[in-house]
């Protein structure tokens, strides 16, 4: 589809959020979204598949976003078709005392996914950059020598095989709002949310802000952001599903040729 491209930020290129509309749709009527849907995550079975079979190189989709942005979400809605034996999701939380005492990517590549595999982050080691930058939890020498750092240890984990694709689900405060509301009135929603959640809400342009600086710092070639416009649940989970199928596309695995000559080979 062709409103993929005007999603993945330009290496080098300012990030203004401003100027992103959290509503857009790319001109798909939400029924045609759902049906693409549909056809996208028969696609990515079968393209999961043939990366497992193949079983040399591996592919990394972290998600990233504001609070209920719709991150478990797009896990259920798009990730929810491939095969749980080739693919694993890791949610980052505060990091544990263990965490804490070793540097902050070491949880990230502990959790990298195998070759063969695709790894799904719900949060990633932006984490370090966004909520660690919003609420000085390291003083800023350090935080700031991190995008950096997070460029070069990309560039390492691309080089040595896994393909990277990051999204940031991009939503408003009045879509935030209701979400936020609609966890606090229905009994089973609950347990989402935490009065944590409004004193993160009071800094929403100190996230912004740390968003746009690490779009803008660490949208590279090799490891692109997306911008995903993400009030729309059906358009966050189609444009999702939809780069996460190019990107397959064009890594084109194969599944490898018969390790012997099985031809006429019959089992009694
Ligand atoms: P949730 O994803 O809603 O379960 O919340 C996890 C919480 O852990 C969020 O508030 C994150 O910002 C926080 N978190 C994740 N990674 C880090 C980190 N490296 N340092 C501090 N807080 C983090
Ligand atoms: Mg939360």
């Amino acid at each position: 589809m062709k409103f993929i491209d005007k999603l993945r930020v330009k290496p080098g290129s300012k990030v203004d959020l401003g100027k992103f509309n959290p509503r857009y749709r790319g001109g798909v009527s939400r029924k045609d979204g759902e049906a693409r849907l549909a056809e996208n995550r028969d696609a990515l079975f079968d393209l999961q598949y043939k990366l497992y079979a193949e079983s040399e190189r591996a592919l990394l989709i972290a998600l990233q976003g504001i609070d209920a942005s719709g991150k478990d979400g797009t896990i259920r809605h798009v990730m929810s078709c491939l095969n749980p034996q080739g693919c694993q999701v890791s949610s980052f939380k505060v990091p544990s005392d263990l965490e804490l005492a070793h540097d902050y990517l070491w949880r990230i590549h502990m959790a990298m996914p195998r070759r063969g595999n695709i790894g799904i982050f719900n949060r990633s080691h932006y984490e370090d950059v966004l909520i660690v930058r919003v609420r000085n939890l390291v003083p800023k020498a350090e935080w700031s020598k991190r995008y950096e750092q997070i460029n070069n240890f990309e560039k390492h984990l691309t080089e040595n095989g896994t393909r990277i694709l990051k999204f940031f689900l991009y939503i408003d405060p009045d879509e935030q709002k209701s979400r936020f509301q609609s966890r606090i009135d229905r009994p089973h929603k609950n347990y989402k949310f935490s009065s944590a959640d409004i004193k993160e809400r009071a800094r929403w342009d100190d996230y912004i802000e740390a968003f746009e600086a690490a779009m803008e710092k660490c949208s590279t070639d090799h490891a692109p952001w997306y911008i995903i416009p993400a009030n729309r649940k059906w358009f966050r989970n189609l444009a999702v599903s939809e780069i996460v199928r190019q990107t397959l596309e064009e890594m084109d695995p194969q599944v490898p040729p018969p390790r012997e000559d099985l031809a006429g080979l019959v089992i009694e």
